[in-house]
C-alpha cells in the first residue's frame, strides 16, 4: 500500500465519503495503477489476483464517471460465478452509495422476473454471470446502448469454466464507443487474443508483489491415507485451533461426509458446494462473513474470489484436482495484508502433484510426516474456544448504511407508482430536501425508498399524513432481507 491517498485521484466528495467510511485510506498497488488510466477511459488488460482490492479498482473509477440521469445502464461487470457478482455487487453499491448509484445483479437460477423487472428502472451498473447477462440481451430486457464501461472480471476463470464463447458473444454486440477492462489471474494466450480482438490499444499492467503475497501464507502438507483423513483432521484442528477456517474437498460427497462429522463433533461449521440452491449458498457465505459459524467446509465453488476477511487457516482435506485451484484456495487465507497458513493432505500416489504444485508456484511447500498427538493444555484451549458465544461482525458496508433507513411503502407498479411521485410527497415533508433520498426501486406491488443523512424516522412519521399519487399508503420500515 502506498503514502497516498485517494484525494489525488480528484474524485467526488460524495465517493472520498465512502472510501473513509470503508476505511479505504490509501489507494492498494493495483489501484493506483489502474485509477487514473480508467479515469482517462483507456481499456487496460490487468494481471492481479483477487485480494490485491482489483474490485475497488475498475469500481472506483466507474462510480465517479457514471452520469446520474441517465437511465439505461452505463456499465456491466462479466464475472464468473453467482457468488462472485454478489460480492462485486456489495462492493460497488458501497462504493457508489452516497452518488446514489444503482447496481443491478444478475445471474441464473435465480427468477428472471425480479431482474427483468430492475433492469426496466434506473440502473446504472449492472454485474452478471455471462449466461444470464446474454439471455437478457438476447430477449432486448438489458439495453445496452448506453454502456460506456464493460468489466471482465477473472477472465481465466470464465474460459476455464467454459464461458468464452458466452463472453465473446456479449462483447460483439457491446456499443463500438466503450472501454473495456480485463482482469485475470493469468494472462495466457486466449486471454491476450481476446484483448487483442475486443479492447483498443490497452494498458497493459502486471503486478509485480507476487512474491510478498505468497510468502504471507505458510504452506505445509501431510501425508496420509483415505483411512486417516478424519482423525487427522481432528488433531491437526485441535493443534491448530483456528478462529477461522475453511476445508477444502473435491466432491459435493466428501464435503457432506466432513461436515457431517465435524457437525457431530460440535464444530461450528457449515458447508458450501455447487448442489446447494443459491439462496442457501448466499446465506451460508453471509454467515461465514459474519462470523456465524468458524468452519466452512466447501468444494472449489468457494475457492475463486470470495472474499472473507481473517481466514486464518485453510486446510486442502483433498489436494485439489487443479494447479490454478490450489492457488486460489490458498489465496482465501493471507489475504490483504494478513498473515495465513494452508496445510494439504496428501496420498502417497498424490506425491507428483505436490511437487508439480511446488513448480507451478516456486515455492516449497514444508512436509510434515509426523504429526504429534494433541497437547492436554491445546485440548482444553480447542474446547474452551469450541464452547465460546462468537462475536457477529459488522458487514463491511455497515457504517456506510449508518444513517440509511430503507422504507417500504405498499405501492408500487401495479398501482402505477414512479420515481417521481415517491419524491415529490417525501420532499413535502418538513425539513426534508431530495437530497435526503436515496435508491428508489419499484416492484408489483410495493416500493422501497432509502432516506439518507439519519432522517429516516422524520420521514417515516411525516409521510403517514401524506398522500402518494392521490392516496394515502401504507408506509412501514422495510424488513432486513429486502435491503
Ligand atoms: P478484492 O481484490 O477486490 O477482492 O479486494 C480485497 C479486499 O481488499 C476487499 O476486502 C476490499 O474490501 C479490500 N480493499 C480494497 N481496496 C482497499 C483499500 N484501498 N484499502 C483497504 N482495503 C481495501
Amino acid at each position: 500500500m502506498s503514502d497516498h491517498t485517494f484525494k489525488q485521484y480528484h474524485l467526488c466528495n460524495e465517493i472520498l465519503e465512502t472510501l473513509s467510511l470503508l476505511k479505504y485510506n490509501n489507494p492498494t498497488k493495483v489501484q493506483e495503477l489502474v485509477i487514473p488510466a480508467a479515469l482517462k477511459n483507456q481499456d487496460i488488460l490487468v494481471k492481479s489476483r483477487t485480494g490485491s482490492g482489483k474490485t475497488a479498482s475498475f469500481g472506483i473509477p466507474i462510480c465517479e464517471m457514471i452520469d446520474w440521469e441517465k437511465k439505461r445502464p452505463q456499465a456491466l461487470i462479466l464475472v464468473p460465478t453467482r457468488e462472485l457478482a454478489l460480492q462485486v455487487s456489495e462492493e460497488l453499491s458501497n462504493i457508489g452509495r452516497f452518488k446514489k448509484i444503482k447496481v443491478c445483479t444478475v445471474f441464473g437460477r435465480m427468477p428472471m422476473k425480479a431482474q427483468i423487472q430492475a433492469l426496466k428502472q434506473k440502473t446504472h451498473i449492472v454485474v452478471g454471470t455471462p449466461g444470464r447477462t446474454l439471455d437478457l440481451i438476447t430477449r432486448g430486457d438489458f439495453i445496452t446502448d448506453e454502456l460506456t464501461h464493460v468489466v471482465i472480471d477473472e477472465a481465466d476463470e470464465m474460459f476455464f469454466i467454459g464461458l468464452r464463447e458466452q463472453v465473446e458473444s456479449i462483447l460483439k454486440v457491446m456499443p463500438e464507443k466503450r472501454n473495456t477492462m480485463l482482469f485475470s489471474a493469468t494472462l495466457e494466450e486466449d486471454v491476450k487474443k481476446l484483448a487483442n480482438q475486443y479492447m483498443k490499444d490497452p494498458v497493459e499492467i502486471e503486478l509485480a508483489e507476487e512474491e510478498k503475497e505468497k510468502s504471507r501464507t505458510s504452506q505445509s502438507a501431510i501425508l496420509t491415507s483415505e483411512r486417516e483423513k478424519m482423525e487427522l483432521l481432528k488433531k491437526v484442528t485441535i493443534t491448530e485451533n483456528p478462529d477461522s477456517c475453511i476445508i477444502f474437498a473435491n466432491t459435493q460427497k466428501e464435503v457432506d461426509a466432513v461436515a457431517d462429522y465435524l457437525s457431530r463433533n460440535e464444530y461450528p461449521c457449515g458447508r458450501l458446494h455447487g448442489g446447494m440452491e443459491q439462496r442457501d449458498r448466499i446465506r451460508i457465505i453471509q454467515d461465514f462473513k459474519r462470523n456465524k459459524f468458524r468452519y466452512l467446509i466447501a468444494t472449489d465453488v468457494a475457492a475463486r474470489g470470495i472474499d472473507i476477511d481473517n481466514i486464518s487457516l485453510v486446510i486442502n482435506y483433498d489436494i485439489s484436482r487443479g494447479i490454478e485451484n490450489y492457488v486460489h484456495r490458498i489465496g482465501r487465507t493471507g489475504r490483504y495484508e494478513s498473515t495465513g497458513k494452508a496445510i494439504t493432505f496428501y496420498l502417497d500416489k498424490e506425491k507428483e502433484k505436490l511437487e508439480a504444485i511446488e513448480s507451478y508456484t516456486g515455492v516449497s511447500i514444508e512436509r510434515l510426516d509426523l504429526i504429534p498427538e494433541p497437547t492436554e493444555l491445546q485440548k482444553t484451549e480447542f474446547m474452551t474456544k469450541l464452547k465460546r458465544r462468537v462475536q457477529f461482525k459488522q458487514e463491511k458496508g455497515a457504517k456506510i448504511n449508518e444513517g440509511i433507513t430503507k422504507l417500504q411503502i405498499n405501492a408500487g407498479k401495479k398501482a402505477k407508482i414512479r420515481p417521481c411521485e415517491i419524491v415529490a410527497t417525501i420532499c413535502g415533508i418538513d425539513g426534508i430536501t431530495k437530497d435526503d433520498i436515496g435508491i428508489i426501486q419499484i416492484v408489483d406491488t410495493a416500493s422501497f425508498v432509502e432516506i439518507l443523512n439519519g432522517k429516516g424516522n422524520q420521514v417515516l412519521k411525516g409521510i403517514q399524513t401524506k398522500t402518494i399519487k392521490g392516496k394515502s399508503r401504507k408506509v412501514f420500515r422495510a424488513r432486513r432481507e429486502q435491503h
